[in-house]
């Protein structure tokens, strides 16, 4: 999962982006609105953490500029504490939700989680496609209730997949999603991680469609 933190703020930008990478996120930041909005208008995240008070561009001027471009990714609103202004204002401009500051960034987490499912349709943690279990808040994964050891590539591209169990995932999507706008962007490493889950897993739920990119199936 692909994330944007815009936060002017050096030192929260950092906590946030920090218990965001050690969650397993792969995060994008920004520092003002203009670039933010930049970032969200050009590039496929999952989710947006959102200040409100921004230089250059606030915060509820970035969100309408993205919904007005038809830009539907779940935004995580940081507004001022107390003030409920900011928080009408977030949502009718698009916001999914708000977390007010000062904040435990373990509420951050779980309202992004709760976004995160919410946008593909689920409403709980757990993924689960034949023997495969996957619980999205702990990052464990197994297999008949055996634990198998993923690196966090491995991890984040098999929790896209059962995220978006049911449809074929493309190799471009997987890139897009998978790696920060820095990384190498070449997608026979996917081919390498998938070949790698598969083993590490010991059967065959992801199935490539030839042509098109993956899809998850429960084996017979
Ligand atoms: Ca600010």
């Amino acid at each position: 999962m692909r994330l944007l933190v815009v936060e002017d703020d050096p030192d929260l930008n950092r906590q946030l982006t920090t218990a965001l990478t050690d969650a397993g996120y792969v995060v994008d930041r920004a520092f003002d609105g203009e670039e933010g909005h930049h970032l969200g208008d050009t590039e496929p995240y999952d989710a947006v953490i959102l200040d409100i008070g921004l230089p250059k561009m606030d915060g509820i001027s970035v969100l309408e500029a993205w919904r007005r471009n038809g830009r539907i990714m779940p935004v995580l609103m940081l507004t001022a504490r107390d003030r409920w202004s900011d928080k009408v204002q977030g949502f009718d401009a698009g916001a999914d939700d708000y977390v007010a500051k000062p904040f435990h960034l373990e509420e951050v987490l779980a309202r992004l989680r709760a976004l995160l499912r919410r946008a593909v349709g689920h409403a709980k943690s757990e993924f689960e496609c034949g023997p495969v279990r996957l619980d999205s808040r702990t990052g464990r994964v197994t297999v008949t209730g055996n634990p198998v050891k993923l690196t966090s590539h491995e991890y984040r591209l098999l929790a896209y997949l059962m995220h978006h169990n049911g449809r074929v995932v493309s190799r471009t999507e997987l890139v897009e999603h998978l790696y920060d706008q820095d990384f190498d962007r070449d997608s026979n490493t996917i081919e390498v991680f998938v070949g790698r889950i598969r083993k590490k897993l010991g059967v065959d739920i992801i199935q490539t469609v030839r042509g098109l990119g993956y899809m998850l199936a429960a084996p017979d």
